[in-house]
């Protein structure tokens, strides 16, 4: 197609629709950051980006992140809720905090700390060194620290510790034995805890997380218990410390109906605590604001049917409405959103090194003398095309003679060779029938694999295992564009395939024209051009529950600022170095020292043996520290 516009891109790969305001296709074809939404001036073309770092000597795959986006999104949410509080006439407070969990990179959590002092914005921990990590954070004197997970005696002394640091601890009962170990400690301390209890809400949420309700619930008291700690509370001289409800329904609800149900289950739980005579001045709706990663607004699994002013505005309204209706005060509002703060502000950048195709192989296929009729009827198949044969006839014809042809070489009925000709006359067969496929309008049920069978594979400079756990692990889609180009039409039609030696190494799941897609479109390889691509959305969660897998390891970052004064917008504040091979090896336990000599020692007796020249084996004993002290993934470029 000749004119293929930025529109048609847009189409395609639903920019805007994913973006979240951040992210859109450019006049020139190139990916485009806007990554301050109060500054539509600042605009970085990626492909400067990609410049940058190459100048830098940082190698690919990089994770690149956007510290102006992350800042963006605190503003929004706190922003949010001020705005609809004051809509509302609610008469509480939101008190939001960040859960560490969703990304617990340093620099990710001290930027959000630092973008959500003007709101006291806080942080929640749920394991016991997220809770040393948060307590080593200033955040502002009224923020909250809100304790969830399950607790160990250790665990609620530094909770206790963090009060006498004068921290709004609030240390969330999981369990109706934590509440047991916590009154023992604070009165052999003598420091008065703020207690929250969460409660095992019968309202599911749907989506991948639904189980996170429901009486199978790992978290929560039940409805009997909480009214219980109410009551041990208060006969411990305790009562007062009771200040905050908690829920959390799941992470990613896709329908606003379930925030609206659980706000509904929650309030009532709240008032008629307050009615009887529980102090509580605080409800925590947990988090579950959803992220758009396929760009559908819909309620598929990777999608939500709500915008984050309509979840904020369920949350407030829905709580002033039974509040109003029961006659108890307006709580303040805690929520815990992590992966609507960091989906959008990092990405992981990688070269496409190759493409791996079947239909594309050359092979030889002129008919021989007295070769087997498998090999010439698939042959004569080819013509069929031209004569008006039935599209179905010809594939299932072609189908049977492969299956066939594979049997018969079992059975040294035909040779390598001929097996050779036949599959590459085969393929032929395919991709020229789905070509004819285009043309009409029914497609029959089998031959509907056909697209996804013919496309090719692209290699990407990347470990999905360490980079985009969850599109392995729980199907999750993420957006993938390609970086440049998008003012041409894609030609090829592939699935990804990353460098691990694992065959589910790959992601076959993508944003469609029509919902999810089992293949990508990207442009055509040209030799000697780089190309690279972009998985996105990967700041929450990805980001940090990478593992191992093949000792790739840790990615090279690169931290995006954005400055309008900067002809491109935009410099580079910090590269943090990826995983070195030693750096995984010594994880492994081993000595990488000690490797290196052990190898120069057996260079050293090829060398002392003749089988080496002493100049070699200098070279070989560098060139193997140089690898094992180089980056783990694949070296491309020069
Ligand atoms: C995981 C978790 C969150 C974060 O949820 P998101 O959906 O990422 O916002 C909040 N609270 C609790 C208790 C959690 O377990």
């Amino acid at each position: 197609m000749a004119n293929w516009t930025i529109e048609d891109a847009e189409r395609l790969y639903r920019v805007k629709r994913w973006g979240g305001g951040y992210f859109e296709i450019g006049e020139n074809g190139n990916l485009h950051v806007t990554p301050a939404f109060d500054n539509p001036d600042v605009r970085i073309d990626f492909n400067t980006v990609i410049e940058e770092i190459k100048q830098e000597g940082v190698q690919f795959p990089v994770v690149v992140r956007f510290h102006d986006i992350l800042r963006s999104q605190v503003a929004l949410l706190n922003q949010t809720f001020r705005q609809s509080i004051k809509e509302a006439e609610y008469q509480g407070q939101y008190q939001g905090v960040y859960p560490v969990k969703v990304n617990q990179m340093r620099e990710v959590v001290e930027e959000i700390v630092d973008a959500g002092a003007p709101y006291d914005y806080g942080l929640e921990a749920g394991s016991k060194a997220e809770l040393l990590t948060v307590l080593s954070f200033e955040t502002s004197e009224k923020s909250l620290t809100i304790l969830n997970g399950y607790k160990d005696e250790e665990f609620m002394r530094l909770a206790l510790l963090g009060r006498k640091l004068g921290r709004n601890i609030i240390v969330v009962v999981e369990k109706y034995s934590e509440l047991l170990s916590l009154v023992r400690i604070a009165k052999e301390l003598n420091i008065d805890p703020i207690i929250g209890v969460r409660s095992k809400m019968t309202v599911k949420g749907r989506g991948k997380w639904e189980s996170s309700g429901g009486d199978r619930a790992k978290f929560g008291l039940t409805i009997a218990e909480i009214i219980n700690a109410a009551k041990y509370l208060q006969e411990q001289g305790l009562g007062h410390c009771l200040k905050l409800l908690h829920f959390h329904i799941g992470s990613q609800l896709t329908d606003i109906r379930s925030v609206k149900d659980a706000v509904a289950e929650g309030g009532r739980i709240y008032a008629e605590l307050r009615k009887m005579g529980v102090d509580m001045t605080h409800v925590d709706v947990g988090g579950g604001l959803g992220v758009d990663y396929d760009g559908t607004q819909s309620t598929s699994d990777s999608s939500r049917n709500y915008s984050m002013q309509e979840y904020v505005a369920d949350v407030v309204y829905g709580m002033k409405e039974i509040c109003d209706l029961e006659e108890v005060p307006h709580p303040n509002l805690v929520s815990e959103s992590g992966r609507a703060i960091t989906a959008h502000h990092s990405c992981v950048i990688t070269q496409i090194v190759g493409e791996i195709k079947n239909s594309d192989i050359q092979f030889d296929t002129q008919a021989s003398e007295d070769e087997h009729v498998l090999v010439s009827n698939m042959r004569d198949l080819v013509p069929a095309f031209d004569n008006g044969s039935n599209l179905q006839e010809i594939f299932n014809d072609a189908s049977q003679w492969k299956e066939q042809a594979i049997e018969a070489f079992k059975l040294r009925v035909i040779s390598l060779e001929e097996l050779a000709k036949l599959e590459t006359l085969y393929w032929q067969i395919m991709a020229r029938l789905n070509q004819e496929l285009k043309q009409v309008e029914f497609v029959p049920e089998e031959l509907k694999g056909l697209e996804y069978a013919l496309s090719s594979q692209y290699l990407c400079n990347f470990s999905i295992f360490q980079s985009a756990a969850d599109t392995w692990a729980i199907d999750q889609v993420l957006p993938v564009v390609p970086i440049t180009r998008m003012n041409e039409e894609p030609s090829v039609n592939c699935s990804l395939v990353d460098i691990t030696c694992d065959s589910d190494g790959k992601i076959d799941q993508f944003i469609g024209e029509q919902g999810i897609s089992d293949v990508l479109h990207l442009h055509k390889l040209k030799p000697g051009e780089e190309y690279y691509a972009g998985l996105f959305l990967t700041g929450a969660y990805q980001d940090v529950m990478g593992d191992m897998h093949n000792l790739f390891g840790r990615l090279n970052e690169v931290h995006i600022f954005s400055d309008d004064d900067d002809p491109a917008d935009f410099y580079i504040e910090e590269v943090v170095t990826g995983s070195s091979v030693s750096g995984v090896l010594s994880i492994m336990q081993y000595n990488p020292s000690a490797m290196a000599k052990d190898v120069k020692r057996a260079i050293d007796r090829q060398v002392a043996a003749g089988n080496i020249k002493p100049r070699e084996g200098v070279k070989w004993t560098d060139f193997y520290e140089d690898c094992l002290h180089g980056y783990t993934y694949l070296k491309t470029g020069k």
